[in-house]
């Protein structure tokens, strides 16, 4: 840090007052901080998964006595709801999974044997981890979508140095207060402040960069990564549809849409951004939102209590007001919300069900990043397929039916990772389990859940050893022609 290092104000999402700043870190100091953490990533290593395992353990406890305090900044941060003061908890899943699933994924990528096309090579594998993890990671769930690549990284033996948006610093600060009581930990675990050159800088001085945020900094982040000739991994954005079929019931999927729509203020990755809903239920199930949409709370006056938190980052309450707007023009009906409330500073949306849209307007083709319910009627499943496809990403999609094998049959012919059938955001459920590539702009990379997202943060040697003879010049069979 220098005399002259810039210091950026950081918004309360409640009211709209700065009452938190942080200082930008200069190049010459992520340079140095990824020196350091290079240089110590060699010994973190050579503990092997077993040895790292003890330290994740003893970070667990740390973070354990300080969940509260974790969630507490979180939802200062997020202005979030009562979600937000789980993330602390949350963490604990995240770090105790990997303590019982990081050792299966090693050994699952150890392999030793014989050459199946040179019968006298023996075979053995060794992985070794990409020294420094460039993170960064964006304003929504800050520290979650931190962690759920530093976490992992960290266990495969790699070390990691985060770039948290500078919106949300707060909980990134209470989670390090944890990372230095574990000095093993806090020598290859660090972190950066400060706007996009700052992860700019992150990128220059890392090793492979796994990164989560809007579709269009990811394409800067790529082609950063280009010229250096190192990998990424993209987590972007999403325009998630829900098909709701004829036989769908209709209390089911209006509880289900609404919950996937709205939760954390529409400001998730995977939210339900599209409804399509065969038209012969259409009058009934829109009736039903609105009536459920109605009686959702904002939580201005007690963040523990009412289901809907401000907006976190100021500006995308002008992008969400921007889409309705553009759908009343084109001749949307906006039925229920619909209006951004300053309530004490805070930026509140209360659950907008929209009518009458189309695909001309972009509250059906940008992600919108709000609690926005278009919903548009179809005649035909496949017009219903077709529609839901006409998206240029492809996180997750949903669909609601009669009974889970007419889901599923729509789900596989839809173009997204995560297709969640007779409900919609099932994403944790297949956290720990596998993970899935995104389609489109909505990722790019290999996956960051399950076992095999541990790959990310490793090489895979070979090492080959001759058993038999040497093939002199004449012979071709060291090329893999028969003798
Ligand atoms: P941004 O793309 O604006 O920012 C993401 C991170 O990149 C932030 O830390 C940001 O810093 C940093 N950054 C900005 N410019 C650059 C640059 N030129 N080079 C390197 N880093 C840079 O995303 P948001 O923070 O707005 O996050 C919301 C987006 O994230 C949404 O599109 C959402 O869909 C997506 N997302 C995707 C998820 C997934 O798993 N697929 C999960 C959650 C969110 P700073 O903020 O300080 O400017």
């Amino acid at each position: 840090m220098t005399a002259t290092a810039a210091v950026l104000d950081v918004r309360n999402p409640r009211t709209g007052t700065a009452d938190h700043s942080i200082t930008v870190s200069s190049r010459e100091e992520v340079a140095e901080k990824a020196a350091a953490l290079r240089e110590n990533q060699r010994g973190w290593e050579a503990m092997g998964v077993a040895g790292r395992c003890g330290v994740m353990a003893r970070w667990l406890g740390v973070v354990k006595e300080s969940a509260l305090a974790i969630g507490e900044a979180d939802a200062v941060d997020t202005g979030g709801c009562h979600t937000s003061y789980l993330q602390g908890f949350i963490t604990c899943g995240n770090i105790g999974g990997w303590l019982e699933d990081a050792p299966k994924a090693f050994a699952a990528l150890e392999w030793e044997g014989m050459s199946s096309a040179m019968p006298t090579v023996s075979v053995e594998s060794q992985v070794v981890a990409y020294p420094v993890t460039g993170v960064i990671s964006p304003w929504n769930a800050p520290l979650m979508l931190a962690l759920l690549d530093a976490v992992p990284a960290l266990f495969a033996g790699s070390a990691v140095l985060l770039k948290p948006s500078e919106v949300t610093p707060r909980v990134i600060e209470a989670l390090f207060e944890t990372v230095r009581k574990v000095p093993e930990l806090a020598a290859v675990f660090d972190y950066v402040t400060g706007p996009g050159e700052v992860g700019q800088a992150v990128i220059a001085e890392s090793d492979t960069i796994c990164f989560t945020g809007s579709v269009p900094t990811g394409r800067k982040v790529a082609v950063a990564c280009a010229e250096r000739l190192i990998p990424c991994n993209l987590e972007l954005g999403g325009k998630d549809p829900c098909i709701v079929t004829a036989s769908a019931d209709i209390d089911r999927a209006t509880t289900s849409v609404l919950r996937g729509a709205v939760y954390a203020t529409g400001q998730v990755c995977y939210s339900i951004e599209r409804v399509y809903v065969h038209e012969s239920i259409h009058d009934e199930f829109v009736a039903q939102l609105v009536d459920k949409a109605k009686a959702v709370r904002l939580n201005n006056e007690n963040p523990r209590a009412g289901h809907i938190g401000p907006f976190t980052f100021a500006p995308q309450a002008e992008i969400v007001a921007r889409h309705i707007a553009d759908a009343r023009a084109k001749g949307a009906s906006v039925l229920t919300g619909g209006e951004i409330e300053n309530i004490d500073g805070g930026l509140y949306l209360r659950p907008t069900v929209l009518t009458g849209v189309n695909h001309d307007m972009e509250i059906m083709q940008d992600e919108t990043f709000g609690p926005c319910i278009p919903v548009m009627a179809y005649s035909t499943t496949q017009e219903a397929i077709r529609l839901a496809n006409d998206t240029n990403f492809g996180l997750t999609a949903s669909v609601i039916a009669g009974d889970a094998q007419e889901a599923k049959a729509i789900g596989k012919q839809l173009n997204a990772g995560g297709i969640f059938l007779q409900d919609t955001f099932l994403t944790f459920a297949k956290s720990r389990t596998f993970g899935t590539d995104s389609f489109g702009w909505s990722g790019y990379g290999a996956p960051r859940m399950g076992l095999e997202s541990l790959r990310r943060f490793l090489r895979r040697k070979s090492l080959l050893t001759q058993t038999g003879d040497v093939a002199d010049i004449q012979d071709d069979h060291h090329l893999g022609a028969p003798k």
